[in-house]
């Protein structure tokens, strides 16, 4: 162990066996040049360092209580969209942050309101909230952006996305791409249907980040709808209204090149 600098530093992994080798070679490397790496996750920590997928990303928000620490990930996973640092350019990562070589940006998350006969409950999503029907059945919602009356939505269902998720789910299903700055959430429908019968908007829209997106189930379907928060099932009785909106929590995320985000997306989508 090197001598300390007083600098703590916590490595969060997935349980896969190459995260592990990676996160046992990084401790020994960090602690080398004389940071902390704690047991268990320190809320004192100058940084967060996520090994795994994107999967191990999101829990590693969730499950910390999306932290004001910022983040940073080396990607051991399938795609690691958010995990830019590849394990073979850890020497290159420490000595940046030894030296402090980056700047911080700021992840947009979206926050859901979901109003049932009863009380009201509180989401928060990095990627997307998805409101869509139990069982594989058809739902009918009307929506509503800043209280305007915008469709009547009949099919799967509808993302909520925010600009980092709109990688994610959003992209499979047809919505567009959005530079992680842009304050703004994407409507993005899921196999709306467009026939004589019923008659909803196709494509996605973007909706500016001080506006709210509120979702009303028909009054049949208020039993009949599964909220999912970043791949989370949620399932609420007698729902109401569902009132998204851009949160004013973030997260922080170091950024070492200000070309990163469209070299990543190069890299990572075609
Ligand atoms: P998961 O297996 O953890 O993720 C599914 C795929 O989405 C993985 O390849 C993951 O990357 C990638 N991913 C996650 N966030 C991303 C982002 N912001 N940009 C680009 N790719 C991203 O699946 P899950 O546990 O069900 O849910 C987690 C996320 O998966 C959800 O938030 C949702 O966006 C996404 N999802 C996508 C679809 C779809 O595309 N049809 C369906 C359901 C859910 P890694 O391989 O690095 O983990």
């Amino acid at each position: 162990m090197g001598v300390s600098n007083g600098r703590v530093i916590n490595i969060i992994s997935n349980f896969n066996a190459e995260s592990k080798k990676i996160s046992n070679i990084l401790t020994k490397k960090l602690n080398d040049k004389g940071f902390y790496i704690p047991g268990k996750y320190s809320t004192e920590a100058e940084l967060n360092v996520c090994i795994g997928g994107d999967g191990a990303f999101l829990r590693a928000i969730h499950r910390n209580g999306f932290p004001s620490i910022p983040f940073v990930g080396i990607n051991t996973g399938h795609l690691g969209f958010f995990q830019e640092i590849l394990p073979e350019n850890i020497d290159e990562f420490i000595e940046k942050c030894i030296n402090e070589d980056y700047s911080i940006e700021e992840i947009s998350l979206v926050d859901g309101e979901i109003c049932t006969k009863n009380k009201s409950f509180y989401l928060t999503a990095v990627n997307e909230i998805v409101v869509k029907g139990n069982k594989s059945k058809v739902v009918h919602l009307e929506i509503y952006i800043d209280g305007n009356h915008l469709e009547r939505f009949s099919g799967d269902g509808v993302i909520i996305s925010t600009p980092v998720g709109s990688t994610a789910y959003n992209f499979s299903s047809g919505g567009s791409i959005i530079y992680p700055s842009l304050k703004s959430l994407q409507l993005t429908p899921l196999s709306p249907i467009s026939s004589k019968a019923y008659r909803s908007l196709p494509n996605s829209a973007i909706v500016p980040g001080h506006m709210v997106i509120s979702i009303k189930p028909e009054l049949r379907y208020e039993n009949s709808i599964l909220i999912i928060n970043d791949g989370v099932e949620f399932k609420y009785s007698n729902i109401e209204c569902i009132n998204l909106k851009l949160s004013n929590k973030v997260i922080k995320k170091l950024n070492f090149d200000k070309n990163m985000y469209w070299n990543n997306l190069k890299s990572k989508f075609l």
